[in-house]
């Protein structure tokens, strides 16, 4: 690696494409020919205006967003859509939630104070180690919406088909998948992720809503926590997070120059399928997750003894594989290999984790 870089196989703030950190180093002094640094610059001027379009628009053309919907990027990271989303879409007080690890739970715990939450299925049943079946739901006629959490980023597992929600709407949390695959916008109401798992630097979410779910009866709601208030005010009600749109940005541009999101998938199975067979015939290392729902961004894998789990996690990052402990309320250890993980990262950490199961036999 360059720069003495390490491979980075943290959950979030993770790694970001190399050409991207190199691109924001070289505008870091001038940002061309403005004479100031991004960071410096004002959110009214013309240039700002201009880096805020470019990202919408190229997000826009990455998933290929349709018109009837808007792109918000608001502050308060994936957290504060927790609440958002209650607050602005439960016109009937109802939704329906599936259960299905840390975030869903965190989820459904704030929608609670705010209306009422049906638990249309869970796989705690299981320790969060699969997908439930949601192909024909109890959902009663009145209900807001229907939420998932399409990558559950703690305890690896992943929506490879979308729930049926029976004409209700779908709202998603993808942070933890956003844009490492193609993504139907249309199939959803609201999607939203929070950007420093997969995109750029923390502190932001970007929110893509269809229009007619953006309500103007919410007078009482403060006004940062109406979606109409963004929507209305392109993303600059008030100062946003210039520096989190502009890298966010980069990436975004990034990505359509390496082909788009059906290429980013097919480097996404390539390199999840490397560490899944090696898991899969290793006697030392385990995969947690059932092969059919297992996530292509966080894989969960533990060897059975907390005191070897550890010792793995000091001898990976003595050789340059940084960041491979579990969460805290798991355990174990966790590879996270987003978009920007490169190949030879992957390849490099089996052959090292091959390596230390022979040695430790
Ligand atoms: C990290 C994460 C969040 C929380 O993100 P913050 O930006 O820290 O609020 C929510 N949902 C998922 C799936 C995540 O991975």
């Amino acid at each position: 690696m360059k720069y003495g870089r390490v491979f980075n196989f943290s959950a979030g703030p993770a790694m970001m494409p190399e050409p991207v950190l190199e691109e924001i180093r070289d505008e870091m002094m001038n940002y061309r020919g403005s004479g100031m640094c991004v960071m410096e610059m004002s959110h009214r001027s013309k240039v700002y205006q201009q880096i805020i379009d470019d990202a919408e628009k190229d997000l826009r053309d990455l998933m290929g967003i349709p018109d009837n919907y808007k792109v918000l990027f608001i502050q308060g990271g994936a957290t504060l859509q927790f609440s958002m989303i209650p607050m602005n879409l439960m016109k009937n007080g109802k939704a329906v939630y599936i259960e299905t690890g840390a975030w869903s739970k965190k989820a459904i715990a704030e929608a609670k104070k705010v209306g009422e939450v049906i638990v249309g299925a869970s796989s705690k049943d299981k320790n969060y180690t699969y997908i439930p079946d949601c192909s024909n739901l109890d959902i009663p006629e009145d209900t807001d919406y229907v939420y998932i959490c399409e990558n559950e980023t703690i305890h690896g597992v992943t929506w490879n088909k979308l729930p049926n929600t029976k004409g209700h709407v779908l709202v998603s949390d993808q942070s933890s998948m956003f844009l490492s695959r193609p993504c139907n916008v249309s199939d959803y109401g609201l999607i939203y992720a929070g950007v420093q798992k997969n995109v750029g630097p923390a502190g932001m979410v970007v929110v893509i809503i269809r229009e007619d779910l953006i309500r103007d009866d919410l007078e009482n709601l403060p006004i940062y926590l109406q979606y109409k208030t963004h929507a209305d005010n392109g993303s600059m009600y008030n100062t946003p997070n210039c520096w989190a749109i502009y890298c966010c940005g980069k990436v975004f541009k990034y990505l359509k120059s390496i082909g788009g999101l059906k290429e980013m998938e097919k480097i996404n199975k390539e390199k999840a399928k490397i560490f899944y067979d090696f898991l899969d015939q290793s006697k030392m290392f385990k995969g947690t997750v059932v092969p059919q729902d297992r996530s292509l961004m966080n894989i969960p894998f533990v060897t059975g003894s907390a005191e070897l789990d550890a010792e793995v996690v000091a001898a990976t990052k003595a050789a340059g594989y940084d960041n491979l402990k579990g969460h805290k309320s798991v355990g174990g250890l966790r590879a996270s290999i987003y978009n920007a993980m490169p190949k030879e990262g992957v390849v490099a950490l089996v052959d090292f984790l091959k390596k230390f199961e022979a040695e430790h036999k």
